[in-house]
């Protein structure tokens, strides 16, 4: 019924699906985006806001997954571009912008000695794992049942046809004396250890301190290589998310926002590990890639890191995050259903289940339903959030808006209680 009245809502959407369709598999060249019957085409976005094709207007909670940020129009961001662009578009050639780019994330995170930049967060993660292979001369890697590192690197299942041909080792998330274990068998066969040290795709789970900690301690005894993958939790400090814990991986990679919301990825660590990219030495590992320092995300990450999300800007929106997260949960707890909001900081997912949630897990069919309730409930509501019931918040979102999302939240929760 809540489907049916998404879909009479929406002409134009199911217009442009059918049509997509004839041309791209499922109509979209993203996955994340489609869910059934079809997805919302959205024709404009500006600060905080986006229009639909029907012209139905949304608060956007969802943020481009994380790489929006500063919201769709930030005023300074779209200047560096353009000014970048008009002084040619690409140039075949190293620039000012990108060493100036590279500077302000080492200076923000300490982990990261030297820095390599590239398309996309998944780009990151498969150069980080390639340096880790080329610095230690071994093969395998671990990561986190469950976890989301790219569309090459997705282990939701342990086995897809589409991941790397990289071997594989499994850990579970949050559990640090299996972990240790598994990597001290290991031995010196495992490369890295890729690891988010919060699940954004997997469930906005955060990993404790212990297990992180465990992990960097397994690491340094048998050499391999600890990457984290802070693509999106970067955001959650000054130093990000390794920042918050005090732990110091060996390699770090970034995406999402770090380009002001343009196309990117970055990664980056030790100077001595990072030393097989230096052409100067023999061997040098190669990372070419057209457009790894395009001008327009060159210059708009100058001014993204530099003078807009800077180290207060990442605390202060942390904190407002977490205060929207124990707002909306304790209207959970108050209506006494099996729902809440996981996450930290800017970014939370909502589970309908009741317990600490400290891995990713299966929904029952109960609570997948409940899901897309939410997320139905929610557009009826103008909000926009993830098929899968994620929120990151943007700059631009003013105290209304968030006060917007606990009565749409309260609402949802009177209104479905029962289902
Ligand atoms: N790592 C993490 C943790 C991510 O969330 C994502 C994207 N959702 C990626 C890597 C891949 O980044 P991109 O989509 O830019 O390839």
């Amino acid at each position: 019924e809540a489907r049916a009245l998404y879909a009479k809502a929406r002409p134009a959407s199911a217009e442009a699906h059918q049509a997509a369709q004839a041309v791209m598999p499922g109509g979209s060249t993203r996955s994340v985006l489609f869910w059934t019957p079809f997805p919302i085409s959205m024709a404009r976005g500006e600060g905080a806001r986006l229009w639909d094709a029907d012209g139905l207007e949304y608060r956007d909670f969802l943020g481009e997954y994380t790489a929006g940020l500063f919201g769709h129009s930030e005023g300074s961001i779209l200047a560096a571009a353009q000014a970048a662009m008009a002084r040619g578009i690409n140039l075949a050639a190293a620039g000012r912008d990108e060493a100036a780019f590279a500077g302000l994330v080492c200076a923000r995170f300490p982990a990261i000695e030297r820095v390599r930049f590239t398309n996309s967060g998944t780009e990151a993660n498969i150069m980080a794992l390639a340096t880790a292979r080329a610095f230690t001369g071994r093969t395998d890697m671990m990561v986190a049942r469950g976890a989301y590192h790219g569309g090459v690197l997705t282990f939701a299942k342990e086995r897809s046809p589409v991941n790397l041909p990289v071997p594989t080792r499994f850990m579970d998330y949050n559990d640090p004396e299996g972990a240790a274990a598994a990597i001290r068998a290991a031995g010196d066969a495992l490369a890295a250890v890729l690891v988010e040290p919060m699940l954004g795709s997997g469930g906005c789970i955060p990993a404790s301190r212990e297990f992180l900690a465990a992990l960097r301690e397994a690491c340094a005894e048998t050499g391999a290589v600890l990457i984290f993958d802070e693509v999106m939790t970067s955001r959650h400090g000054p130093g990000g998310m390794q920042g918050r814990h005090g732990i110091t991986p060996d390699m770090t990679t970034l995406g999402k926002y770090i380009a002001g919301g343009f196309n990117v990825g970055a990664f980056g660590g030790r100077a001595d590990i990072m030393d097989v990219f230096n052409g100067h030495r023999a061997n040098a590992l190669p990372h070419a890639g057209t457009f790894n320092n395009n001008v327009w995300s060159m210059a708009a990450g100058r001014v993204a890191l530099g003078e807009i999300f800077t180290g207060e800007a990442a605390e202060a929106l942390f904190a407002r995050g977490e205060t929207l997260r124990a707002r909306l949960n304790a209207a959970c707890a108050e209506a006494g259903l099996p729902m809440q909001f996981t996450g930290a900081g800017s970014m939370m997912t909502v589970h309908f289940r009741a317990g600490a949630i400290t891995a990713p897990y299966t929904a029952t069919p109960e609570e997948e339903q409940r899901r897309e309730l939410f997320f139905l409930d929610m557009l009826a509501a103008g909000i926009y959030v993830a098929r899968r019931g994620m929120i990151s918040l943007s700059l631009p979102l003013s105290d209304a808006d968030l006060d917007a999302l606990v009565e749409a939240v309260r609402e949802f929760l009177a209104a479905r209680g029962q289902v």
